[in-house]
């Protein structure tokens, strides 16, 4: 089992890693497979004139809320989640509705018209996944040439229907078989033996495992270049103010919250929540521009993104000895983290609920956070686990579909979560009562028994329970 730390933390878009850049991915790759010789054509005239594109199960009752058909326009008309400008989507798809037709560069022009050929399939989910796609291709005659069903995973991934089995039956076989990588660990166990056998770290076992894709520098450059990502996204903000897109007409708060604060830290007074409040103000800073559709790292998914940027500046702020080494060795230890609950359970809040994102987002940052502390390989496990169960049985249910209710405050909830647990874990030894590898295996078995209704589809809990104005 090997994730990269770039699997994890990818740059792009918001409102959702799942609904927004994976339909883009899934857009993306079926462009790429019209110009392929993977299926058969039935002659050499014979060309694709129309695409239709259907979304099921959770992308289909909460799409819309999540801007997917806007991602699955943007991603046919070859826009990538990691390039595409926040402030030219608008008119890349006025131009779609408008001509009816997709013009990805390198393609002939497809009929494509967004009111009729994307539909929104709440009735019939796909077999194997909440987040199912389906493209088809047609020839003048409105003859189907292929199809392909995408799933959207979690956290920007996306795979086949084939694929989707592949990883499944993957999963199944001996975690430590044919990995090319020095520290082939599939769980929070073997993590550990194989840390106390090498005497390294967490940070440099999985240094060592991207090194044998990437040199070192590479390696660095990437990490700092997530890291600007992030900091970036807070910055940006903390500047930005109004009502964020979508209908709830939420207003962003960051902004003004960020003020209070600077002036509080100007005027010296005592803030007995400074911390708290500081984490907070950065999360929901983060979430608000992924509510708006602006530039993102998934962490590990956008829904969950403000947690571990919120501590990384929580770090910067508070502990005079930060350095850029230190985000690096938190960015990879929170990898590890993130890789083996995505591997053993999943990061997918339509799989299994929000305790997989802003319960995964806080034991990775709370893994990180203690890792710059100068924890134990024990003491980081312990606080990955620490935040990690008390998101337990953690539901999603957006309101009217949208990244935002709960979603904003759940971040900067999730940061002082985080930042509490890699304390707590610090000052004990390293011994627990629970493994991390028990608590992500009890995330899976209540992510499995909870209801549909709770995993991203806004059919219960606070979506239906929230009168919107
Ligand atoms: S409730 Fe949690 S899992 Fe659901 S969309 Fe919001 S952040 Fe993602």
């Amino acid at each position: 089992m090997f994730l990269s730390v770039f699997d994890v933390f990818k740059i792009g878009v918001g409102p959702s890693s799942s609904h927004t850049m994976g339909p883009m991915s899934a857009a993306n790759r079926f462009l790429d497979l019209l110009l392929s010789n993977e299926w058969p054509r039935p002659s050499s005239n014979v060309h694709v004139a129309s695409i239709k594109v259907s979304l099921h199960g959770s992308l289909a009752h909460t799409g819309i809320g999540h801007g997917t058909g806007r991602a699955v326009i943007l991603g046919l008309m070859g826009e990538r989640p990691d390039q595409v400008d926040p402030d030219r989507m608008d008119i890349v798809i006025d131009e779609v509705e408008r001509s009816g037709r997709i013009m990805p560069p390198g393609h002939p022009a497809y009929q494509f018209q967004p009111k009729t050929d994307l539909i929104f399939d709440k009735k019939v989910p796909l077999p194997g996944h909440a987040n199912g796609m389906s493209f088809s291709a047609f020839d003048k005659d409105d003859r189907l040439l292929v199809k392909r069903i995408y799933y959207s995973v979690g956290g920007g991934f996306v795979v086949t229907d084939t694929e989707l089995e592949q990883m499944r039956a993957d999963k199944k076989k001996s975690a430590a078989s044919g990995e090319r990588i020095p520290f082939p660990f599939a769980t929070a166990k073997q993590m550990l033996e194989m840390s106390e056998r090498s005497g390294l770290s967490i940070a440099q076992m999985k240094r060592a495992n991207e090194e044998t894709r990437m040199s070192s520098d590479e390696l660095d450059a990437g990490l700092d270049r997530i890291w600007a990502a992030m900091s970036s996204c807070i910055d940006r903000g903390l500047k930005v103010d109004g009502i964020m897109p979508g209908g709830l007409k939420v207003r962003r708060r960051a902004r003004a919250i960020h003020d209070k604060l600077q002036e509080e830290w100007r005027s010296n007074r005592i803030n007995p929540l400074l911390a708290n409040d500081w984490l907070s103000v950065y999360a929901m800073a983060v979430n608000e521009e992924n509510a708006a559709g602006g530039r993102v790292v998934t962490a590990p998914t956008n829904g969950a993104a403000g947690v571990i940027p919120a501590t990384i500046r929580y770090y910067q702020h508070f502990h005079e000895d930060w350095d850029q080494d230190g985000i690096r060795n938190y960015l990879l230890t929170a990898a590890a983290v993130g890789g083996i609950i995505k591997h053993n359970a999943s990061i997918s809040g339509a799989e299994v609920g929000c305790q997989g994102e802003v319960g995964s987002a806080a034991a990775m940052a709370a893994a990180g956070l203690a890792a710059v502390m100068g924890a134990s390989p024990e003491q980081i496990e312990n606080a990955a686990e620490i935040a990690l169960e008390h998101h337990l049985g953690m539901t999603c249910d957006p309101v009217a579909g949208l990244v935002q209710v709960p979603c904003i405050e759940r971040n900067a909830l999730g940061a002082v979560k985080a930042v509490t647990a890699a304390s707590l874990a610090i000052k004990g030894d390293g011994q627990h009562f629970v493994p991390l590898d028990a608590c992500i295996e009890t995330m899976r078995q209540t992510g499995y028994d909870m209801s549909e209704k709770y995993k991203e589809t806004s059919t219960g809990g606070l979506a239906v329970n929230v009168v919107e104005c």
